[in-house]
């Protein structure tokens, strides 16, 4: 008994030096990427396995799939919110930012 108290006081001890320090912070960042600002975002790599199979190319000009039609791309889909050019976040890649000028099967015509 008088052990598993000090355990808790010790892990208490050990939460608040890591708060103190940021860890906290830092540890939130990692499994929140929804928190990470958008700049930050990694780029989907179009070899990921997911971004393979929904045929996600980073140049919308340059996909064969029969599905892309004449002037999607990912910066009028509904699932993408950053801007015109460069790169922002897609709902679908979560954790990823995805290129304005890419597209893949899951595009949705913003309304
Ligand atoms: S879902 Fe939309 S924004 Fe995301 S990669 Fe596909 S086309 Fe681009």
């Amino acid at each position: 008994m008088a052990v598993s108290a000090y355990s808790e006081v010790a892990a208490r001890r050990r939460f608040l030096r890591l708060v103190a320090t940021g860890g906290a912070a830092t540890g939130v960042a990692m499994f929140a990427p929804g928190l990470l600002r958008a700049a930050d975002l990694p780029h989907l790599d179009a070899s990921d396995p997911t971004a393979k199979a929904l045929g996600y190319v980073e140049d919308a000009s340059t996909t064969t799939n029969a599905k892309h039609q004449a002037g999607d791309a990912c910066a009028n889909c509904q699932f993408y919110s950053g801007g015109p050019t460069g790169y922002g976040p897609c709902q679908i890649f979560a954790g990823k930012s995805v290129n304005a000028k890419g597209w893949c099967v899951s595009h949705s015509p913003r309304k």
